[in-house]
C-alpha cells in the first residue's frame, strides 16, 4: 500500500464513527474522492456519494459502510460513574479493562471501563466466573460526582474505545473498527483507480460510504433506493480462519494475506459473481471463495431487494477478531480489493444484462 493510502486509512481508522456519529469519517472521505469523481453528495441518513460517470446507461454501486460498533451512554449516576449502551454487537469480555473516548459536545473526554481486582473478585468465587453482562460495566472519567460528570458528558454522548492503527509484522495493521471502514477505504481506492487508470468505465460508478450497517444496513437501504443501481457490489470484512479456536467447517478456510474474499450463494447474482471472478483471474489478482447460504449480513443483502431487484455481490477483506479494538487485516488484501473492484467495473460493457439465463 502507498504512503497516501496508508495515511487516508489511518485517517479513517482513528476517526470515531459509531452508528449515527459518522460525520468525522464521512468528512475524511468525502474529501479523499473528491478530486477522482465528478460529483460528490450526500444524502439525509449521511451515506457518501460519489459519482463517476454518471451519464451512463448502467449504474454500478460499491458500497463500503463507515459506521462502526460502538457505544452510547445512558445514565450518569450520582456518584459521576457512566453507564452505556452497545451500538451494534460488542463481547462484554473485550471491554473491561479499556481505555475509552466519550465524544462530548465539542470535545472528547478520556474514561476508563473498570472492573473490582482479581484479589477481591476471587474472594468471591461465583461473580469470578461469572461473564459480566454490559449493563454491569461503567466507565469511570474520574469524575467528582454526577454534576462534575456533566460539565464535560451527557446521556446521549457516543463512546469509542481508544485504540489507533498501529503495524505489526507481514503488510498486517491492527485497529479498532475495520468492520467495514476497511471496505468504504477500498471502495474510495476503487474510484482513484478508475479515474487515473488508462480503460476508463463503460458504467456509471456510484461509490457510496454507507452508514448504519451496524444497525441493521439502515443506510444502504436508502442510498440504494436512490440510485436504483443495475448492480451492487459491498465490500465488507469477512471471518478470516487462520488463528487458534476457529472452526474451518463453520466458516470455511479463510486466511490473512490470501486476497480478498468473494462470496457464493443467493445473496449473489451469478453474472457478477462471475464479472468478479473472470477479471480476476485474468490480472492474477489472488482472492478466495466462501459459500454464503442465506442472506448474508452485509449490504449486499438490502441492496438485493431494492426496487425491483438489483444484481448484488459481496467482496470482503479477510479479518481477524471482528468487533474488538485489535481486528487485524492485511494491507495486500486490502490493495487487492481495491484492484480486484476496479477490475470488475472495467470489465462491464455499457449496457450488461445481469438477468441469470436459463
Ligand atoms: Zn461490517
Amino acid at each position: 500500500m502507498d504512503a497516501e493510502s496508508l495515511e487516508f486509512l489511518r485517517a479513517v481508522i482513528d476517526a470515531p464513527s459509531p452508528s449515527g456519529l459518522e460525520q468525522p469519517v464521512r468528512r475524511i472521505i468525502a474529501e479523499w474522492i473528491k478530486p477522482f469523481c465528478d460529483e460528490v453528495r450526500h444524502d439525509v441518513m449521511g451515506n457518501v456519494i460519489g459519482v463517476l460517470n454518471p451519464g451512463a446507461k448502467t449504474r454500478v454501486m460499491l458500497a463500503g459502510h463507515c459506521d462502526e460498533v460502538g457505544m452510547m451512554i445512558t445514565n450518569i449516576t450520582d456518584k459521576g460513574y457512566i453507564y452505556f449502551a452497545s451500538i451494534g454487537g460488542l463481547d462484554t469480555t473485550i471491554l473491561i479493562g479499556q481505555r475509552v473516548w466519550i465524544h462530548g459536545a465539542g470535545r472528547d473526554v478520556q474514561g476508563v471501563i473498570g472492573r473490582k481486582p482479581i484479589h477481591l473478585l476471587r474472594r468471591e468465587k461465583e461473580e469470578a466466573e461469572k461473564v459480566p453482562k454490559l449493563e454491569d460495566l461503567w466507565i469511570d472519567i474520574g469524575a467528582g460526582d454526577k454534576k462534575d460528570a456533566e460539565k464535560v458528558v451527557a446521556v446521549g454522548d457516543y463512546v469509542t474505545i481508544d485504540a489507533d492503527l498501529r503495524k505489526l509484522r507481514n503488510n498486517i495493521v491492527v485497529g479498532r473498527g475495520f468492520d467495514a471502514r476497511v471496505g468504504a477505504v477500498a471502495v474510495a481506492q476503487t474510484v482513484r483507480l478508475l479515474s487515473k487508470g488508462k480503460k476508463k468505465p463503460q458504467v456509471a460508478v456510484y461509490a457510496v460510504a454507507t452508514t448504519q450497517e451496524e444497525l441493521g444496513m439502515r443506510g444502504a437501504k436508502v442510498s440504494a433506493y436512490g440510485i436504483n443501481p443495475h448492480a451492487g457490489i459491498a465490500v465488507e470484512v469477512g471471518f478470516a480462519s487462520d488463528y487458534p479456536s476457529i472452526n474451518k467447517n463453520l466458516v470455511g478456510d479463510i486466511a490473512l494475506g490470501r486476497g480478498p474474499i468473494i462470496a457464493k450463494g443467493p445473496n449473489i447474482n451469478p453474472v457478477l459473481g462471475q464479472l468478479l471472478v473472470r477479471p480476476a483471474k485474468a490480472r492474477k489478482i489472488p482472492y478466495q471463495i466462501e459459500g454464503e447460504p442465506g442472506a448474508t449480513g452485509t449490504d449486499a443483502n438490502v441492496i438485493q431487494m431494492t426496487q425491483a431487484g438489483v444484481a448484488t455481490a459481496l467482496g470482503s477483506v479477510p479479518n481477524r477478531y471482528m468487533h474488538s479494538p485489535v481486528e487485524l487485516v492485511s494491507l495486500s488484501d486490502l490493495d487487492n480489493t481495491s484492484k480486484l473492484l476496479a477490475a470488475t467495473v472495467q470489465a462491464m460493457k455499457p449496457s450488461e444484462d445481469f438477468t441469470p439465463s436459463l
